[in-house]
């Protein structure tokens, strides 16, 4: 094993993003698969990796304890809001970097993982692709050369979707108003029907289509007068989440403490 390798833990393993990242890291020759985390009392603690997954898989067992001798060099969370708390709280007892792609965070967990970015590095995305990581630097840039074009965001998912605008959708409006030195609170509409008057300057629309199997599709639309600039990002594959996740964790092995934004992992050592 090169000097080098970066000790990955995962916790949430069981679940389709962990599962997904269990995959994509076993792949990427930087990485080793320490220990795959399972919640307490889960039927797959105690069982081989290859059990589930094939040959290819690291040799080792789920587990609901982490081993105090295991190395973790970062821990990746892609569990849930209620587990989050626990899967931050080992990471800083470990003094492991921490790769969270977590969604549905109250504002409490956003402000630990701000006191958290002190003692370790830690990097949290609401998604993990490099398409959207770029994206939304585009975005912040299309926002900030355009401030009076009008900005629509317009995104669609499978119609098993629970929650509306996406989370992504969301993030995008706030790079949006970031870009422009507004407040993201003030300036979001979501939707429209009947009288509505005027489109006021300064807003950002959201707008959620649902339907069939899509992945994810965001547009952003930039309409100024005479001319539309479009910005447009669709996900075909679940694994580009996993991808992301992998960069993200060669990348954040080497940082000092602190948050890292997700686009710092673009055109970098750490980019796949
Ligand atoms: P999932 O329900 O399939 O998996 C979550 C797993 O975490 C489950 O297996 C659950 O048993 C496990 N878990 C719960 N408590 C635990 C604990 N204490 N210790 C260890 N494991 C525990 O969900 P999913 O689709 O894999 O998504 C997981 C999270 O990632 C969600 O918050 C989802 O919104 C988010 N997500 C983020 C991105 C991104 O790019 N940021 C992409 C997809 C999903």
């Amino acid at each position: 094993m090169p000097a080098t390798t970066i000790h990955v833990a995962v916790y949430g393993a069981a679940g389709r993003m962990g599962q997904a990242i269990l995959r994509a890291a076993s792949a990427e020759p930087r990485l080793r698969v320490s220990a795959a985390l399972v919640r307490a009392g889960s039927e797959l603690a105690g069982r081989a990796l290859r059990d589930v997954h094939g040959a290819a898989a690291p040799d080792l067992d789920f587990t609901d304890a982490l081993d105090p001798d295991t190395p973790v060099d970062v821990l990746v969370d892609f569990s849930g809001a209620h587990a989050f708390d626990a899967a931050l709280a080992l990471a800083l007892e470990r003094r492991a970097a921490f790769v969270s792609g977590t969604t549905g965070l109250v504002d409490a967990q956003r402000d630990a993982l701000e006191r958290a970015a002190a003692r370790i590095p830690l990097m949290w995305a609401s998604n993990f692709s490099l398409g959207i990581a770029l994206l939304m630097r585009l975005a912040r840039d299309a926002a900030h050369a355009l401030p009076s074009w009008d900005c629509e965001i317009v995104e669609m998912h499978h119609r098993r979707k629970l929650d509306a605008p996406s989370g992504t959708a969301l993030s995008l409006g706030e790079a949006v108003a970031e870009g422009r030195g507004v407040a993201f609170a003030e300036r979001a509409v979501h939707g429209r029907s009947g009288r509505t008057g005027e489109r006021p300057e300064g807003e950002i629309g959201f707008h959620a289509l649902r339907g069939g199997d899509v992945v994810g599709e965001h547009t952003l639309v930039f309409a100024g007068p005479g001319e539309r600039l479009e910005l447009a990002h669709r996900a075909t594959d679940r694994d580009v989440f996993a991808r992301g996740v992998v960069a993200a964790a060669c990348w954040i092995a080497r940082q000092a403490p602190g948050a890292y934004p997700i686009d710092r992992i673009l055109g970098g050592v750490g980019a796949v």
